[in-house]
């Protein structure tokens, strides 16, 4: 059975629920279809003592602040699926959930979005399907041949499983510091990074973080150049548990290793360690299995956009993933503007 409907976004979470606010909000008729049997997104699935990196205010969607955590300044993970929850029945935002959109095919004046429970048939469709399916390892010698435990972050559930055990945690960005820091002092722990980890200034936070991809948007909108945001002064927040272990110096770092062995890993100057589990916080990539029939220009496994619009099929609009879809659009902060551009576009499409 086709449906038929003005939108269909894919991906109810944080990004799709922003999609659904500003479509709602223009009166544009659509959809929202959630591979999840419950609300939240990622953020049902990630380690137990994650914290966001801004305090609840700088965390919001559009029309809604975030409430405060008592006891927390900075909210953990299930506090952010209670809002997302609370937002989309708040704003009664129609999401289906249990739905896997497997394709998006062109269908004349219409895109036809194939799912496990049927098609739909819409006039645009709002791409937010984030990156946590997609976790990225990348291709070291031996990887294969290593018999201990390996797992991406997104497996990682807490130090328990890991106490006594010798862990090496590979990556320099938040999630490596994050769970790195996790461990310290349960597991035998090794950190590796690719290059010595930059943390951000103490006092910096994913406030800033806005604030400078704030600034960036302006100087993008008015032409001028751009500033790059704030990443050149560092990769990771040094949230308060990241920050006690660096200062009690329980997160040196060694250089990325060469090779693993059956039973460890080589760096290139030929001392090894022993390893029970390797722990990859080797970053995502975007989830756009979905469009491999639209055949989109793209590089690095993006799609060619222009703000949130595909180059290469002005009907489709994605949404999340990455600084490429809008400055700071793959947070809960930043989702919010480019929600509100993507919507607007369709609305013309449509002749609203
Ligand atoms: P997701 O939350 O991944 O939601 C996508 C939804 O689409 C999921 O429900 C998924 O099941 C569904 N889906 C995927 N494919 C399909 C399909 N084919 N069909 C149907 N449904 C599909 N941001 C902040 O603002 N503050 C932070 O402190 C912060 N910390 C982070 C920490 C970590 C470890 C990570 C990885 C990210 C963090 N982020 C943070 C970034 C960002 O806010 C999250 O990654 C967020 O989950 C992205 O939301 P999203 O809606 O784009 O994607």
């Amino acid at each position: 059975m086709t449906q038929h409907t003005d939108a269909v976004v894919i991906g109810g979470g944080q990004s799709g629920l922003a999609a659904g606010y500003h479509l709602r909000r223009l009166g544009i008729e659509h959809v929202i279809l959630d591979a999840q049997a419950a609300p939240g997104g990622a953020w049902q699935h990630t380690w137990d003592s994650l914290h966001l990196f801004s305090p609840a205010a700088y965390s919001s969607l559009p029309g809604r602040f975030m409430p405060a955590q008592e006891g927390e300044v900075y909210p953990d993970a299930g506090h952010v699926v209670s809002y997302l929850a609370d937002y989309e029945k708040r704003y009664e935002l129609p999401v289906q959930r249990g739905v896997w959109v497997s394709a998006v095919h062109r269908d004349g004046d219409f895109l036809r979005v194939e799912t496990d429970s049927g098609d739909w048939r819409a006039r645009a469709v709002v791409s937010a399907t984030g990156t946590w399916t997609r976790p990225f390892l990348p291709a070291v010698p031996g990887r294969r041949e290593y018999a201990g435990r390996q797992l991406h972050t997104v497996q990682y559930r807490s130090p328990a499983e890991f106490a006594g055990q010798r862990v090496i945690v590979v990556g320099g960005g938040n999630s490596g510091a994050q769970i790195a820091a996790d461990l310290a002092g349960t597991a035998d722990l090794t950190w590796v990074t690719q290059r010595p980890p930059r943390y951000l200034p103490d006092d910096i936070d994913g406030r800033a973080l806005f604030d400078a991809a704030t600034a960036r948007r302006q100087a993008l909108d008015a032409g001028r150049t751009d500033t790059g945001g704030i990443a050149s002064l560092g990769d990771i927040v040094a949230v308060p548990p990241v920050r006690a272990a660096r200062d009690a110096g329980l997160l040196p770092a060694r250089p990325m290793f060469s090779s693993l062995t059956p039973d460890g890993v080589v760096w290139p100057d030929g001392t090894s360690a022993q390893a029970d589990a390797v722990i990859w916080c080797t970053g995502f990539r975007p989830a756009l299995a979905h469009f491999a029939s639209l055949r989109l220009r793209g590089s690095r496994g993006h799609v060619a956009t222009v703000g949130t619009r595909a180059v290469d099929e002005p009907r489709l609009h994605l949404l999340g993933y990455g600084d490429w879809t809008g400055p700071a659009s793959a947070t809960l902060i930043g989702v919010g503007r480019p929600a509100r551009d993507a919507a607007r576009e369709i609305a013309e499409l449509l002749g609203r």
